[in-house]
């Protein structure tokens, strides 16, 4: 009989809520579609494709567009199917076997997956109980655990909290591992190291048109490095890794300066205006839950009935994302906040009388 072997022995596959609700609040996606003139545009480049013919392995349009829309070398950028793709990679070509790789949680959950593949080491720093990254205690962890690669997200989901640039190339500079810094959500914050990354030899960003952007459909991600870095990033891809639909797509969307700065500007109003109505709702209902701040698109909630809070709310057709103790929410359209607060009122009062 074939054995599986014991690294994907127990694995199971990702699977996104099952079901279907009428408000999606939980992938952190921007809920604001592509706008009508953009999608026609779309749709004359879908026809017109060398369906034929395989991609730009180097996918140089839209890494030239990607590198125009945030003023820096098209030289130092390495496309990826998503970010996701992205991080495996790094995962694989970056560790050896039993090589150690440190995530700081809580935090998204995928590195610890890909590095599991990868057959790392996976060492764990916690946060503060208030959640933030204490810089001082991961140096020190990655010294004394011969941390050869640290990944973490900044701003930070699930957390939605930032830490300052000041703090970022604190830590970048202390240690001698590869720092894989995941910006997927600074589009909506400003504390982005994207301007320096040459001034270092051991530093990542990724960045994401899944978030922002507003292209998740796409799966279209960025690594940007130093020349030595995205040299070898670059020669570990898969060759075709991005498609050529997404390819041409995504240069469209990346051209669309004045859309995108208005769509960022919508989603922060969103996220702000969920955040005011939570804070006012967490007065109202003493001790039910806290909030924490956002940087991002998201807001994130403690609570000790997160689990029966997050069943109430998908038996009202609307999914966020439960994690233990937590729950974040996605900001929403001006409609699909109101209904996600007005559930959570709903439920808070069942949760008063029961
Ligand atoms: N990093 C973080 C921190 C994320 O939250 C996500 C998406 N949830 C990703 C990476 C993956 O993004 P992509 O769609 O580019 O694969």
């Amino acid at each position: 009989m074939y054995e599986l072997n014991e690294k994907i022995r127990d694995l199971v596959p990702y699977e996104p809520i099952a079901g279907s609700y009428p408000i999606r609040l939980d992938a952190n996606e921007s809920f604001l579609p592509l706008p009508d003139g953009l999608r026609a545009k779309i749709a004359e480049t879908a026809a017109n494709i060398a369906y034929n013919r395989y991609p730009d392995p180097l996918s140089a349009d839209v890494t030239a567009a990607f590198a125009a829309y945030y003023g820096i070398s098209p030289d130092l950028v390495t496309a990826g199917n998503g970010s996701d793709e992205l991080i495996s990679i790094l995962s694989t070509a970056f560790l050896m076997k039993g090589d150690a790789m440190m995530v700081i949680l809580p935090d998204f959950s995928m590195y610890q997956f890909y590095a599991s593949l990868a057959e790392g080491r996976v060492v764990v720093c916690g946060k503060r109980d208030d959640l933030t990254i204490d810089v001082d205690a991961v140096i020190a962890k990655a010294k004394a655990e011969n941390v050869r690669m640290i990944v973490f997200s900044n701003p930070c989901n699930p957390t939605s909290l930032g830490l300052p640039r000041e703090e970022v190339r604190r830590l970048i500079r202390s240690v001698d591992a590869l720092v894989v810094l995941d910006e997927a959500y600074m589009d909506f914050w400003d504390q982005s190291l994207l301007g320096e990354v040459e001034e270092y030899d051991n530093l990542v960003i990724l960045r994401t048109c899944s978030k922002a952007i507003g292209s998740a459909a796409l799966r279209l991600g960025f690594a940007v490095a130093q020349p030595r870095l995205t040299r070898v990033l670059r020669a570990v891809k898969s060759p075709y890794n991005v498609n050529s639909l997404s390819q041409a797509i995504g240069t469209l969307v990346l051209a669309e300066r004045e859309w995108e700065a208005d769509a960022r500007e919508r989603i922060v109003a969103s996220r702000k205006a969920l955040q005011a109505s939570l804070e006012a709702l967490a007065a109202e209902f003493p001790g039910a839950f806290s909030l924490y701040d956002s940087c991002t698109n998201f807001v994130f909630l403690k609570t000790d009935r997160a689990k029966e809070l997050f069943q109430g709310f998908l038996d009202r057709g609307i999914a966020i994302r439960y994690m233990g103790g937590f729950l974040r929410v996605t900001a929403g359209s001006e409609a699909e906040n109101a209904a996600f607060l007005d559930a959570f009122r709903a439920l808070l009062r069942e949760g008063e009388t029961a």
